[in-house]
């Protein structure tokens, strides 16, 4: 790794306004997706901005400060109003990892792409080609719906549970605070532009807030990974669903986003309407899994995704309607 100097801010404002002044700086928040990618060379900084010196704002227990790291989240407080966020955070990554990562970082975490992260050919860097679309890649892990030509896989757990939820987002620039909704937070790859937010280079998250609702709390998180422990999903969804009638649910109102099949988080805004409105029979939840699944370009090695995520909706929809019913 480079040698680097360390600030360390005790405001959001002084922190971008330092990311204003020096546009090579990059904000560090518990620093577990950042110092990899600095020691492999993927990021090169010169300054590092540390954000842990930041003081938690404390009052709405719905107005979530990004430094709040993913064990925190995993509350049963935070569980009771808004499960799909509880559970994701709590399935999230290992136990050391989550003591450390923060809400914030999390979410403007890079894509889990092993030609990336290892400084292969890869048009976010600038290349002109890209190694996973290479004859022979090994595509696994990769996203089934391709996006300006990249192939990489979201792999945050937290954006797909907080889109379900309708979370805004709070912005500190150097000229000050916007607010975000976490769905307008992500872009296409493009090329030369590593991340995937629409983040200035100045710009930090410093509040998640969430409003609570009769769909929030019949919510929740599921995932597939190849092992139990110490990975990422192949693919996760998150779920928020009502449903109506007695022994035959009917689904009243449904959100539905999955991750680790596209560079970004993916609203499955065609499999919802393939719900709304409609029994839960076997016919619907096909329909609604042909729905989420219609485009996907798989390539050789990563099908099996198309498969998991029609699983997953069908299990995350079961899990609420057990719960569920005349809500
Ligand atoms: C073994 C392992 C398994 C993992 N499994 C999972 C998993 O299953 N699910 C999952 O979601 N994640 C997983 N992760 C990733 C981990 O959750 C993230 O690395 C962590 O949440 C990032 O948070 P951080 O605070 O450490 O971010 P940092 O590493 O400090 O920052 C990450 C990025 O966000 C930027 N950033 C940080 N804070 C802010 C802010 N407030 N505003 C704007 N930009 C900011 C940084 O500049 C950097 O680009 C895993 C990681 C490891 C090592």
């Amino acid at each position: 790794m480079k040698p680097f100097s360390y600030a360390a801010p005790k405001t959001y404002p002084e922190a971008a306004a330092l990311l204003h002044d020096h546009p090579l700086a990059l904000p560090k928040a518990g620093g577990t997706d950042l110092l990899d990618l600095l020691k492999e060379g993927v990021l090169e900084t010169d300054e590092i901005v540390g954000l842990g010196q930041v003081p938690f704002e404390k009052g709405n227990p719905n107005s979530l400060p990004a430094g709040m790291t993913l064990a925190m989240l995993s509350d049963a407080e935070l569980r009771k109003r808004f499960p799909a966020l509880a559970e994701a955070a709590e399935e999230a990554a290992t136990p050391q990892v989550r003591n450390q990562g923060t809400l914030g970082g999390n979410l403007c975490q890079l894509p889990r792409c092993a030609y990336l992260r290892t400084r292969h050919a890869c048009l976010r860097l600038g290349d002109d080609t890209c190694a996973a679309a290479a004859p022979g890649a090994l595509t696994r892990f990769h996203g089934v719906f391709p996006a300006s030509g990249c192939l990489s896989a979201h792999s945050s757990s937290l954006a797909p549970a907080l889109i379900v939820l309708d979370a805004k987002l709070r912005i500190q620039g150097p000229k000050g605070t916007r607010e975000l909704a976490i769905e307008d937070l992500y872009r296409s790859p493009e090329s030369g532009a590593i991340g995937d937010t629409v983040l200035g280079y100045d710009e930090l998250i410093t509040r998640v807030d969430l409003l609570p609702s009769a769909l929030a709390s019949s919510s929740t998180y599921l995932e597939v990974r190849e092992r139990q422990s110490f990975d990422f999903a192949l693919v996760n969804l998150a779920v928020a669903a009502t449903f109506t009638g007695g022994k035959k649910l009917v689904v009243k109102e449904v959100r539905l986003a999955a991750g680790g099949i596209a560079p970004t988080p993916r609203r499955l805004r065609r499999a919802e309407a393939a719900l709304r409105g409609k029994p839960l029979t076997t016919e619907t939840l096909a329909a609604a899994g042909a729905a989420a699944v219609a485009g996907a370009q798989p390539t050789p090695h990563n099908g099996h995704k198309l498969v998991l995520l029609n699983r997953l909706i069908a299990r995350g929809l079961a899990r609420l309607a057990e719960q569920g019913g005349d809500k």
